[in-house]
């Protein structure tokens, strides 16, 4: 697999020709260095892009501790990272918007008893402020481990099956990520994304 890591400064036409932010960052995102990952596989760390996105921002720092994450991990388990930092002001940033108030829609029709859950489900969750907010997928012995198959709207049931079923390489990656100064995410649902954030202590 082909894999570049580039910082994210004018190689792309619809990022800034100059500088490696997006004008309009907030002062958090500007003061550290950020990278783009293309699809593919980074020294082990898997890169899948969650469609719409083709790649992935994030802090240098939290990179390297993903990667520390997965050296931690036994052979045969591995951490996909699936999303990253996301403008709100860049140009997927509107169809996202869109996207996210049709899946509200939809899901409290299918879960008007989930109410509560809709914010921490649906809410950007720090993606949209800087690089240390991502989502983690696993891949057990070449096979990514789908806990979510109908991703949010998966039934509450369906996942603790999952759960069940891959509890070890499940809390062993979850783990490592605590190890390495990741906070997982309180919403069961948003917790199985992996979704977690960076805050070294
Ligand atoms: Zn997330």
């Amino acid at each position: 697999m082909i894999v570049t890591v580039v910082p994210a400064a004018g190689r792309y036409s619809n990022l800034p020709a100059s500088g490696r932010h997006y004008p309009g960052c907030s002062a958090a995102c500007e003061a550290s260095p950020m990278l783009t990952l293309q699809r593919g596989n980074h020294h082990g760390l898997l890169i899948a892009p969650r469609w719409p996105s083709t790649r992935i921002q994030l802090e240098e720092e939290v990179l390297q501790r993903l990667l520390d994450a997965q050296a931690m991990l036994p052979v045969g388990l591995r951490l996909l990272l699936t999303r990253g930092f996301e403008p709100s002001h860049s140009r997927l940033g509107g169809f996202r918007r869109l996207v996210r108030r049709l899946g509200i829609t939809l899901f409290r029709a299918c879960y008007p008893q989930r109410r509560d859950e809709v914010d921490a489900i649906f809410g950007a969750n720090g993606h949209d402020i800087d690089g240390r907010h991502v989502d983690v997928s696993l891949v057990l012995h070449g096979e990514r481990l789908r806990l979510l198959p109908l991703g949010v709207f998966t039934p509450p049931r369906w996942q603790h099956r999952r759960v069940a079923r891959y509890a070890e390489p499940v809390a062993r990656a979850k783990r490592s990520l605590q190890h390495c100064g990741f906070e997982l995410h309180c919403n069961p649902t948003e917790a199985l994304q992996i979704h977690c954030d960076y805050r070294p202590r």
